[in-house]
């Protein structure tokens, strides 16, 4: 989310004066990575830094369906002839993703990839009707079957092909601040493109603030919040797309057409950690605002800030105070341009 790095980048700026606090930026898993931290001792804020770029690019080169040698690329070339034994994270993140795909009545599944390889939208390419529904029919969580016993995974028919860009970033997110807490850090910020989570709060005991973009106006923000030890995900139409005859081709499927989705502009979704609220912006996207709305309020400890497709912001009950007066959360004000 390129306006949250901007904001961020911004509101950084102030700290790279005091010792212990670190800021690096990369770019892994074709998104902009960011990790700001604060240990006393340098060498193990150091450490902190070098643990999280690691790792991105770890996770990266075993799930990335790009990489011919990754993990996931052997599964997509396999599983349709015979059970491929996979590693046990790839395993559990696989069956997380099912788990959203459960609840959100398939919204969210991983299996849009089966027409989602269809699509290049820095090329402008895309499937023609025809194709577009013969492969939409190969999109169905339940033609994954995994074993638990030997954690093998087999496609139920060929041509079915699987995608984590929906939760990968969100579950490498977790992992490095997974890696930060077993070294003693208590105070981080880990950006994978559209995802984050911070743990603690920032330097001179002030909250997080996190800039959701306008996303017709890169330069614009239509809210700022203040957040600390939570996860925030924002899925747009602006990151990967092309037009065609007024058109928006983008990057989230719905999975029963095979389309874009084109219910809103943006979905941000805060929770307690990055795999859930990665999942989620995009099951939510694809939702649309009314019933992405009913999902998340009625799930225990989700918020979300959507803007529709004519521009318009909603909150979920969780950030309105008339509706949760016992909440401490501010609406989040409209906020002028840094
Ligand atoms: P990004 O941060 O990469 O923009 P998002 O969280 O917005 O990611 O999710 C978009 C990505 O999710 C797409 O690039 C694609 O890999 C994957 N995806 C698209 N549609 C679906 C869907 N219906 N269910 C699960 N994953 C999807
Ligand atoms: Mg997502």
């Amino acid at each position: 989310m390129r306006g949250l790095e901007l904001f961020l980048s911004l509101m950084l700026a102030a700290h790279t004066a005091c010792a212990g606090w670190l800021h690096e930026d990369a770019d892994i898993m074709g998104t902009r990575i960011t990790v700001e931290l604060f240990h006393d001792d340098t060498a193990v804020a150091r450490q902190g830094v070098d643990a999280v770029m690691a790792e991105m690019r770890r996770i990266d080169s075993d799930m990335s369906p790009w990489i011919e040698t990754s993990e996931l690329a052997r599964l997509n070339r396999d599983a349709a002839t015979r059970p491929v034994i996979v590693s046990d994270e790839l395993f559990k993140l696989i069956r997380t993703s099912l788990h959203f795909s459960d609840l959100t009545h398939g919204a969210f599944d991983i299996t849009f990839a089966s027409v989602g390889f269809l699509y290049d939208y820095r090329k402008g390419v895309r499937p023609d009707d025809r194709q577009r529904q013969q492969a939409t029919e190969l999109i169905n969580y339940h033609n994954l079957l995994l074993d638990e016993d030997s954690h093998s995974i087999a496609y139920g028919k060929p041509g079915v092909r699987i995608d984590l860009g929906g939760i990968a970033k969100g579950h490498a997110v977790d992992r490095c601040i997974a890696l930060l807490q077993a070294i003693g850090i208590k105070q981080a910020l880990v950006t994978a493109g559209g995802d984050s989570r911070m743990i603690g709060d920032r330097w001179g005991g002030r909250p997080w603030n996190i800039g959701v973009r306008d996303p017709r106006d890169e330069k614009k923000l239509v809210a700022v919040i203040p957040l600390e030890n939570v996860a925030v995900s924002t899925s747009g139409d602006y990151q990967r797309y092309f037009e065609e005859n007024g058109v928006r081709y983008h990057h989230i499927i719905n999975p029963t057409s095979g389309d874009s989705a084109r219910g809103m502009h943006s979905a941000t979704i805060i929770g307690p950690d990055a795999t859930t609220t990665d999942a989620l912006s995009t099951s939510v996207f694809v939702l649309g605002v009314e019933q992405g709305l009913a999902l998340v309020n009625r799930l225990p400890d989700i918020d979300a800030i959507l803007v529709d497709a004519k521009g318009q912001l909603h909150y979920s009950d969780g950030l309105l105070p008339a509706k949760n007066p016992a909440n401490n959360v501010k609406p989040p004000a409209p906020h002028p341009q840094p």
